[in-house]
């Protein structure tokens, strides 16, 4: 089957040095509108105006703008795009996921899913171009090019994924398969695609507060949550300075153990890390951490490792995700078998946690958690393609 490939039916692009105007927040519309020469009497309002196509109805062309002057909209034309993310391919799973490997300006490429289920849309989006860390069960960490993502290229994440949903008033999504029936198609925003979202911290932070203002995008703080590995200084600076919910990449209870796991957890060990947990701004019932558990057979699935964490989560407001190993070429573990799962999910629930399962989204196209991975190590198209459409 030939690739879909999005990108081979649009021109190549021309070096095109005008800069989009999508991820520039109130302050970045109002400088580059002062580099047009708008007085500043007018700033407010042309900024609402623009504030209003961008993020509310999404508009690809300045000449949508019908209450901006003609003269006007050729003069934001001829400095300025609205261009996002350019889509490489667009993956179909048969479970209604998406994912979408798109192309930066500089050519590097990051990957974005949407997982639709019945009353809610989820879009994992990306805060790196692979990432420094090496988590040994994780896929992008073994990608060796890195780089920290923009604002315009993580709020682009969400654009692009709403073109192609049609979560834009009035429009409709060109392939419709597996979208649901939902008024907004994108309900939560998850950082759960490449990278580590904390060590890109401003870049994340603005890109967030542009998707959560209520009179944009409006996806809310509450259904916005940053999963992290465990950069322990930047935690609490995370939850003062954006406020989302907040997730936590655990996966070992032991520090011997997650040392292997994940790394980081050698210079910020499990106690700073649930400290910094504990002091979460905001943290609360109604508020609480959820704690990622990937489930490796043999490696940290016991039932001994199952009480450990109960204990190590006494008095935190948690949820527990336990997530069955998603496997990917050369990958040196197995995922556990599910009958440990349940033993394991029993331990747990009996402690009072709710402890989902989270089933594994995508797998069929290398979509689902920890497999994301672009193109350093490009499978071929049609391989990957073949398995899907
Ligand atoms: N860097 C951040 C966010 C991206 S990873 C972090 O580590 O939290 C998103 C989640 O996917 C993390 O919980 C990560 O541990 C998990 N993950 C990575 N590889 C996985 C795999 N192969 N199977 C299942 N989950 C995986
Ligand atoms: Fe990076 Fe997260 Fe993967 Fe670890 S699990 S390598 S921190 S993306």
């Amino acid at each position: 089957m030939s690739a879909p490939s999005l990108a081979d039916s649009t021109p190549p692009q021309q070096a095109d040095r005008r800069d989009t105007l999508i991820g520039q927040d109130r302050e970045g519309l109002a400088t580059r509108l002062e580099q047009l020469g708008v007085p500043e009497r007018q700033s407010r309002m042309r900024v609402g105006q623009l504030w209003n196509w961008l993020y509310v109805q999404g508009a690809t062309d300045f000449a949508r703008m019908t209450n901006i002057a003609r003269e006007f909209r050729a003069e934001l034309n001829s400095s300025f795009t609205l261009s996002r993310p350019e889509i490489v391919t667009e993956q179909v799973s048969s479970d209604g996921t998406r994912k979408w490997l798109l192309r930066l300006n500089d050519g590097k490429e990051v990957e974005t899913v949407y997982i639709p289920e019945e009353d809610r849309g989820t879009l994992c989006i990306s805060s790196q171009v692979g990432c420094t860390l090496t988590c040994s069960f994780c896929h992008t960490g073994t990608q060796k090019l890195v780089r920290n993502l923009t604002p315009p290229e993580i709020v682009g994440q969400i654009m692009v994924a709403r073109d192609r949903l049609g979560d834009w008033p009035g429009a409709v999504a060109e392939d419709p398969r597996g979208i649901p029936d939902t008024m907004r198609k994108i309900t939560n925003v998850v950082l759960m695609g490449m990278g580590e979202p904390l060590y890109n911290f401003d870049h994340v932070r603005d890109a967030m507060a542009i998707a959560a203002d209520g009179e944009g995008l409006s996806v809310s703080k509450r259904r916005i949550t940053l999963s992290t590995s465990g950069v322990v200084p930047e935690i609490p600076r995370w939850g003062e300075e954006a406020g989302t919910m907040l997730a936590i990449s655990l996966h070992g209870v032991r520090d011997e153990l997650r040392d292997t796991l994940v790394p980081i957890n050698k210079k910020w060990p499990i106690k700073d890390l649930l400290d910094a947990c504990r002091a979460y701004p905001g943290l609360s019932n109604a508020k609480r951490i959820t704690f990622e558990y990937v489930m490796l057979k043999g490696v940290n699935d016991s039932i001994a490792d199952a009480k450990e964490l109960v204990r190590l989560l006494v008095k935190i407001p948690a949820k527990i995700n336990l997530i069955p190993f998603n496997p990917w070429p050369g990958a040196p573990f197995e995922c556990s078998d599910w009958e440990q799962i349940e033993k394991f999910g029993e331990v747990v629930n009996r402690a009072g946690y709710a402890s989902p399962v989270r089933s594994p989204r995508g797998r069929d196209i290398m979509a689902a958690c920890g497999q994301l991975k672009s193109a350093s190590v490009k499978q071929r198209a049609g391989e990957r393609l073949s398995t899907t459409l």
